[in-house]
């Protein structure tokens, strides 16, 4: 691992600012590589949220009250964050939703009911995590659309000429993630959108994974929407985003309906706000879309260029300490892919690997991953998975490859 890149952050210095990952668990240093899973929060995220919670709380875009106007006035700088943090166009375009998977039913339900007919097509990639796959097969059964598969090869690469051979005119919507939960291959987006728009496809980006490690830029990938959650992204659970193209949210048809989305009630007609109101029925969770605002400020404060640096580098060495293990497969080599290592150890179930890991103070995921039809198509019932943050260090690696080695001694 190249020292230089890995010393351009102060990791330990970055580690302080987390609560969780400074209190000994089981009795042992934290080592948290689950960060896809959910990121951790740094102290000035759960901080901003308190403050809010203490001393400026109450409903948004309510009343004339100053508390509400100040309220209102915090939630909407953090839209503005998420705007420029994604480069979208305009605030308009950022809908506040509860997760990743909140916004693609989202576009599925107002988007898919209002464009799919029967016979259409809607693509996905043999990659994606259930919220980006189930939701689309709500929608086919009940329009009588059909699902179809961009294949992938041993790397976890998807097959372009396989894409270029699918996208038939049936095909109405491509679902895509950007960043692999599971085999941490990075898309190549800009292709693959362009592909689909020669097509007239619409491209709907599952960004989760994506927007903890790499700069995401919206405009220039051309995406249709694009979505993803706050928690993944150093900040809380409960709230998430949908970016999407002006023009394509316009013409789009609310989804839930109740106050605060509203221009005007009678028995008769209800006449609806416009973008992003619409999609935002009811109370929204304002203490978490500040707290994401918090985190992007932190990650702004590091820059996602050092951040991806840093990772890049610990994946690296972790994918060579790994590789000297005997009877260790990893799940996910796909050239430049991002800080995810999944791995199977030959005989053991990876949830065994995860308990005794865990004990050690490793905490890595083991499971599906919400990713079964990865699983098929790997052959295998579930993997251990390490994933990697701005905040771990050599020694984070250093003890999971620790951890393994005893995990192989309790089962020989
Ligand atoms: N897509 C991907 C690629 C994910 O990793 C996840 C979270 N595991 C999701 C979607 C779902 O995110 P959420 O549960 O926050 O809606």
């Amino acid at each position: 691992m190249s020292e230089l890149t890995l010393t351009s952050l102060d990791v330990a210095k970055i580690r302080e600012d987390f609560p969780l990952l400074t209190t000994p668990f089981h009795g042992k240093p934290m080592h948290y590589l689950d960060s896809a899973v959910s990121g951790q929060m740094p102290g000035v995220v759960i901080e901003r949220m308190a403050h809010y919670q203490r001393f400026e709380h109450t409903n948004v875009h309510r009343g004339v009250s100053t508390l509400s106007q100040e309220a209102t006035d915090r939630f909407e700088e953090a839209r503005e964050k998420v705007r420029a943090f994604i480069k979208a166009p305009s605030v308009k375009q950022i809908v506040w939703t509860r997760g990743t998977t909140e916004a693609i039913n989202l576009v599925a339900q107002s988007w898919g009911r209002t464009n799919l007919k029967d016979g259409d097509e809607i693509l996905l990639s043999a990659m994606e995590h259930h919220a980006n796959i189930v939701p689309w097969q709500m929608l086919a059964t009940e329009k009588g659309a059909s699902i179809r598969v961009i294949p992938m090869d041993d790397r976890g690469v998807l097959d372009l000429d396989a894409l270029d051979a699918l996208l038939t005119p049936r095909v109405k919507v491509l679902g895509i993630t950007h960043v692999s939960n599971v085999l941490g291959t990075v898309n190549p987006l800009k292709e693959i959108i362009a592909k689909a728009h020669a097509k007239g496809v619409v491209v709907v980006v599952d960004g989760a994974q994506a927007v903890p490690h790499l700069a995401v830029d919206v405009v220039d990938l051309d995406a249709d929407f694009y979505v993803f959650s706050g928690h993944k992204l150093s900040g809380p659970t409960g709230i998430g985003v949908l970016y999407g193209k002006k023009e394509l949210l316009e013409a789009m048809p609310p989804w839930q309906g109740g106050g605060n989305m509203i221009l005007s009630v009678s028995w008769e007609k209800t006449t609806y706000m416009g973008v992003p109101g619409k999609f935002e029925a009811g109370t929204p969770p304002i203490a978490e879309a500040i707290g994401l605002g918090a985190a992007i400020d932190y990650l702004n404060a590091i820059g996602l260029d050092r951040i991806a640096a840093v990772e890049h580098a610990l994946l690296d060495y972790a994918t060579a300490e790994l590789s000297n293990i005997e009877g260790l497969r990893i799940i996910g080599t796909a050239p430049g892919k991002a800080s995810v290592l999944s791995f199977v150890l030959e005989g053991i179930h990876p949830h065994d690997v995860g308990s005794i890991l865990d004990h050690e103070g490793v905490v890595v995921r083991a499971g599906h991953h919400c990713a079964q039809p990865v699983m098929t198509r790997f052959n295998i019932p579930a993997t251990t998975r390490a994933s990697f943050a701005y905040f771990n260090d050599k020694a984070d690696v250093d003890a999971l490859v620790a951890g393994i080695q005893q995990v192989k001694e309790i089962f020989s």
